[in-house]
């Protein structure tokens, strides 16, 4: 973006890449955006901004992965699972689940 800012000082920032570069006049500034903008610096900014929202989304799938991991580890895998039958009536059977 083009803008004047006094007499005889023109600014030209680029949005993307936060470069700020000032002439006395607007057709030296001008000049600078256009070579600023076919650079490859800023064509690789450009596409970094494209992708930043993917790699965001994958950063925090990856981070919710290694969290839901964490929890199961803690959760299940350290703790042995309870050693009792789902049927209620096999519990009942002193015989073989805690009786004399
Ligand atoms: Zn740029």
């Amino acid at each position: 973006m083009i803008r004047k800012e006094r007499k005889a000082r023109w600014v030209y920032t680029c949005p993307t890449c936060d470069i700020t570069v000032a002439g006395p006049d607007q057709w030296t500034v001008y000049e600078f955006q256009w070579h600023h903008v076919r650079s490859l610096a800023h064509g690789f900014e450009q596409l970094g901004h494209a992708i930043q929202p993917v790699i965001d989304a994958y950063v925090a799938a990856a981070r919710a992965l290694a969290g839901t991991a964490e929890q199961f580890q803690k959760d299940y895998a350290l703790i042995p699972p309870p050693n009792l039958p789902h049927d209620p009536s096999l519990l009942r059977d002193r015989r073989k689940w805690g009786g004399r």
